[in-house]
């Protein structure tokens, strides 16, 4: 955030509980007051990192917000973001979205560079950040500089924002993994992950940071240039699952996407039912959309606590052996005596969906038909989704049938990639879906893959 008039630390406070679901392990905020940057990260939500001491301590026009969901790099604290660099050049911190897929080659170019030797952290974000200051040549334009000369080495997936202690940038993969949104406001500019952060702030859309584009926002306002270029390939997945259902996906707002999903699933898998029931949050929308095509009446037949997150504390074994309760508690009056259709965002390993349909049979379901607003996950993301290996993936190894009997539902069904596509409107071939059918559009070394790349290698 740029915005001489505001207290950019609590308007960025708000824009990172706004999107609090894209990560959950930790939150850092960066402030510039135009001389120096001073960072506070802490692990857990942002509600936990933050108080008003240590938000009123953050002082000045310049702002750079993140919450961390880990895919390279142990979940601690030297992980946590926006990361931070300093030399006598500049200053740098930075927030990232997405995953490298090249983060031991990066790391390598950093072996004997001083100041930068020895580092605690080990992101691929972090390792960006070392390359980043390894280069700065001294001179005010030397971040962008630098960035147009350091980010068309960096592969894979990366939305992000960055500072020195004079202006805010952004940038985006040249694929467009993930999204990246400028907003305006009265007398400031915002940039965040989705447009929902934006509404929250009461900033207005202006326009989505282009695949491959460059953006530098200070005084003079917003300047911009291409660093890179390739074919875009935007994240399918953030269409079913991870983002807001109140944001705008290329635009297309997801919450219309989702419904004409569950539309297309009601035709693709009709069943003989009595109810439909969304796994709530994310299968809500597309249980609308199954029940307004099937005719089959809509109704809340599980209720969610919202306050279960992934946080530092990790439940007790005995809580954790009653699973999905400590989420999710059936509606017995709704439940009983009926035939339920579930339906969900996903099946990534099959545990949370055999626990539901026991849940719904010990509830009093008479029959139990799972419905899943996207494909089967049959591999691993390597751009900023921490699935599970291939192993682990149910759909790794079962067919539908086989899955149907593991999670023990009398019927199953998942609508089809193409189906998901079509409901998203946007063209096939700008759309990453390896996790659906094994075509990564940048192909991922076997050594690359996994999530402690650097603490094993
Ligand atoms: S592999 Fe799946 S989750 Fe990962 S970027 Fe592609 S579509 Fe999204």
């Amino acid at each position: 955030m740029w915005a001489p008039a505001e207290d950019v630390a609590k308007l960025t406070y708000f824009g990172l509980y706004a999107l609090q679901h894209r990560g959950q392990e930790s939150a850092g905020i960066a402030v510039s007051d135009g001389h120096r940057i001073v960072v506070h990260k802490e692990m857990g939500l942002v509600a936990q990192a933050f108080d008003e001491p240590a938000l009123t301590a953050l002082r000045g026009h310049i702002a750079v917000g993140h919450c961390r969901y880990s895919t390279t790099g142990a979940s601690v604290w030297a992980n946590a973001q926006p990361t931070f660099r300093s030399t006598p050049a500049a200053s740098l911190a930075l927030g990232h979205n997405g995953n490298l897929i090249n983060t031991r080659e990066l790391a390598k170019l950093l072996d004997g560079q001083p100041g930068v030797a020895g580092i605690a952290a080990t992101s691929d974000t972090d390792v960006l950040t070392a390359l980043f200051v390894s280069q700065l040549p001294g001179v005010a334009e030397g971040v962008e500089n630098t960035a147009a000369a350091v980010l068309p080495r960096a592969r894979g997936a990366y939305s992000l924002v960055f500072m020195d202690e004079h202006a805010l940038y952004a940038a985006r993969d040249p694929h467009g993994f993930r999204p990246l949104v400028l907003g305006r406001l009265e007398r400031g500019w915002v940039v965040a992950s989705e447009t929902a952060a934006l509404d929250i702030v009461g900033a207005a859309f202006v326009r989505e940071i282009a695949p491959g584009e460059l953006v530098r926002i200070d005084e003079n306002g917003v300047s911009s240039r291409t660093i890179a270029s390739a074919p875009v390939t935007g994240c399918l997945f953030e269409h079913v699952y991870l983002a807001r259902p109140d944001t705008t996906l290329s635009g297309r707002g997801v919450h219309a996407t989702r419904v004409e999903v569950g539309r297309r699933l009601a035709k693709e898998h009709p069943v003989e039912a009595d109810l439909v029931i969304p796994v709530p949050e994310s299968g809500t929308p597309a249980a609308i959309g199954f029940a307004e095509a099937s005719g089959i009446p809509f109704g809340q037949g599980l209720v969610k606590n919202s306050y279960v997150g992934r946080t530092f504390i990790q439940p007790s074994q005995t809580i954790r052996q009653r699973g999905i309760k400590l989420k999710l508690n059936p509606l017995r009056e709704a439940i009983a005596g009926r035939r339920i259709v579930a339906v969900d965002d996903s099946i990534v390993r099959g545990n949370t969906q055999r626990a539901l349909v026991a849940m719904l049979r010990e509830a009093g379901a008479v029959e139990v038909h799972v419905r899943v607003a996207s494909p089967p996950v049959m591999s691993p993301c390597f751009y900023g989704i921490d699935f599970a290996s291939r192993d682990e993936l149910i759909a790794g190894s079962l067919d539908t049938e086989e899955i149907r009997a593991s999670i023990g539902a009398d019927s199953l069904g998942y609508v089809s990639l193409d189906g998901l596509i079509e409901a998203t409107t946007l063209p096939a071939d700008r759309l990453c879906r390896a996790c659906f059918d094994g075509h990564y559009p940048v192909p991922v070394a076997a050594g690359d893959r996994g999530k402690f790349v650097l603490e094993v290698s």
